[in-house]
């Protein structure tokens, strides 16, 4: 067994068990693999052991992941800063994407997504911490947004997505988590229907799950450490 094959079994053994502690069905909640900076060999023994879904925050490094394993059905998506020169890779390679922050780039990717592929899946993300220098929408501006991005028609809203600041503690980590969760329930609440909360990492995994995360997104846990800049 390889030590991502393990990491792996450690991950899911984590997921399942934060699920059962919530009193969920673990099947509810989806593992991201996330492989920014690692290479396309690190995806295929991911693949190989099973995982099928593949979170990327780079336009260009992930292309290269996705020519590399085209030869395996995986699923890919983009969850990183996207720029509007770079939405028409994304639309035509990826298939679901996270990081929708602002109308322009979703009617962009809706664009050269075209009509004739699925509908891209998204979610909009939200800065649910507060903190300047975070990616995402205002929480007070997420239900425009998220309505305007519904309304796209090669694009399928899925739900919300946050990263949360790290915590101090496990109750201020759920209490962030919870706003995201607080928040697309306003949403359903107002006519949306958002069936996806994309939350929780290598670190904080379980407090996401007990707040109602669907997608779990984990790097580190099963990959290692990140040493190489990603961007290069
Ligand atoms: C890198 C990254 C992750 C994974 O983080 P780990 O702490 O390595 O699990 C998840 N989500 C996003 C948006 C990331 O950029």
């Amino acid at each position: 067994m390889t030590t991502i094959s393990t990491n792996l079994q450690a991950v899911n053994a984590r997921i399942a068990a934060a699920a059962q502690a919530a009193g969920r069905n673990p099947e509810s909640v989806r593992l991201l693999a996330v492989s920014k900076a690692f290479p396309p060999q690190a995806v295929r023994e991911a693949a190989e052991a099973g995982q099928r879904a593949f979170g990327e925050n780079y336009v260009r490094e992930g292309m290269v992941k996705i020519a590399a394993l085209a030869d395996a059905t995986l699923e890919w998506h983009f969850i990183g800063p996207l720029q509007s020169n770079k939405t028409r890779p994304v639309a035509e390679h990826f298939d679901w994407v996270h990081s929708i922050e602002r109308l322009k780039i979703a009617e962009r990717l809706s664009e050269a997504r075209g009509p004739d592929r699925p509908p891209l899946q998204v979610c909009v993300q939200v800065n649910v911490s507060g903190e300047a220098s975070k990616s995402g929408v205002a929480p007070d501006a997420a239900g425009a947004l998220a309505r305007a991005v519904a309304r796209l028609p090669n694009l399928r809203l899925r739900g919300l997505m946050a990263i949360p600041e790290p915590a101090g503690d496990m109750a201020q980590a759920r209490r962030r988590f919870a706003a995201l969760r607080e928040l697309r329930d306003a949403l359903n609440a107002d006519g949306l229907q958002l069936d996806m909360l994309s939350m929780g990492m290598s670190d904080d995994l379980e407090a996401a799950i007990l707040e109602g995360a669907t997608i779990v997104r984990v790097g580190t846990a099963i990959f290692g450490e990140r040493t190489r800049n990603p961007a290069t």
